[in-house]
Parts: structure tokens; C-alpha cells; sequence
């Protein structure tokens, strides 16, 4: 079993019929749901959640969207969960997954570029200081 962060980004937070579509989704693809929380990011908190990407053209938008509004953080366990969260997923931009791969999350519920619906860890290292971000009390061990 291997554990991932996803987060329901605040674009699609705020839709009742959308979060509960994510949710069957994930469960369909036989994820669990190890822990869940819903909150809404500071600047400060985006900012250094999102550090790797400071400097970078999107940065700006990526914190006033991230900040907009409430987020739901799960972390999901199956084995291979990184991979296949990323997977169910898609491309990063909605627009390309819409034509690359239309069944995915991004393409069915996200609008462009930055508000992209969902975010999964990018490696185990991103996904143990991805869950403990949100978890800090979470044994990932
Ligand atoms: P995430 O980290 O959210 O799972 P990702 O790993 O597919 O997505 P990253 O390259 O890590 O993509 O970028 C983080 C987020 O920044 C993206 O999810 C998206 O919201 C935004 N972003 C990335 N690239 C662009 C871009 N070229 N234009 C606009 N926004 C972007
Ligand atoms: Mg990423």
C-alpha cells in the first residue's frame, strides 16, 4: 500500500455534485480514503506548499487560486498511488487532457490552465512531505 496527497482544488471545492463525482471516482479506482480534511490555504501556507514553483509565471495565480476559497486534502492509499492518482488525474492542463485523455478528472471538471481541479504528489518524497503539509500528525511510516 502506498500513500498519495490529492487535493480538491477550490475551482471545483465549492460544487457539491463535483466533489461527490471526484469522490465515486477515486473510490472506483480502489483507492481508501486514509484522511480527509477540509480547510481553506493562507497566502503563507500556498506560498511555501507551493515553493517549488515560486518565480515561475503561473506562480501569482496559482496562490490567489489556491487561496480563493475552501480545498478538501485526502490522502489516498492503494499500491501504486502516486502513479495511479496522477493517471486518474490527467495532463496538468484541462485543455489538453480533454484531448489526450477526456475520461480523466482534469478533463471532465477542470476549466484551464491553473484551475485544473485536483493536485496529486509527484514522487514518494513529495507525497511524505505533501501529507504530513496537511497532516502533521499522520504516521506515513
Ligand atoms: P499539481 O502539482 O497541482 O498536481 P502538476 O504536477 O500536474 O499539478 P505542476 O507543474 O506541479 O503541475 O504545477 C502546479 C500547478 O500550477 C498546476 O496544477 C496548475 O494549477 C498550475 N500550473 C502549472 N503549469 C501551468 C501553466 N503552464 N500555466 C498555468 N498554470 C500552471
Ligand atoms: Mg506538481
Amino acid at each position: 500500500l502506498e500513500l498519495t496527497l490529492g487535493l480538491v482544488k477550490p475551482d471545483v471545492a465549492s460544487k457539491p455534485e463535483v466533489v461527490k463525482a471526484i469522490r465515486e471516482a477515486i473510490i472506483k479506482k480502489n483507492f481508501y480514503f486514509a484522511n480527509t480534511r477540509m480547510l481553506t490555504l493562507s497566502q503563507a501556507d500556498a506560498e511555501s506548499f507551493y515553493g517549488e514553483h515560486k518565480g515561475k509565471f503561473f506562480f501569482p495565480e496559482l496562490i490567489a487560486f489556491m487561496t480563493s476559497g475552501p480545498i478538501f486534502a485526502h490522502v489516498l492509499a492503494r499500491d501504486n498511488a502516486i502513479k495511479e492518482w496522477r493517471a486518474l488525474m490527467g495532463p496538468t492542463k484541462p485543455s489538453q487532457a480533454r484531448k489526450d485523455a477526456p475520461q480523466t478528472l482534469r478533463a471532465q471538471f477542470g476549466t484551464e490552465d491553473t484551475f485544473n481541479a485536483v493536485h496529486g504528489s509527484d514522487s514518494p518524497m513529495s507525497a511524505a512531505r505533501e501529507v504530513g503539509f496537511y497532516f502533521p500528525d499522520f504516521n506515513v511510516d
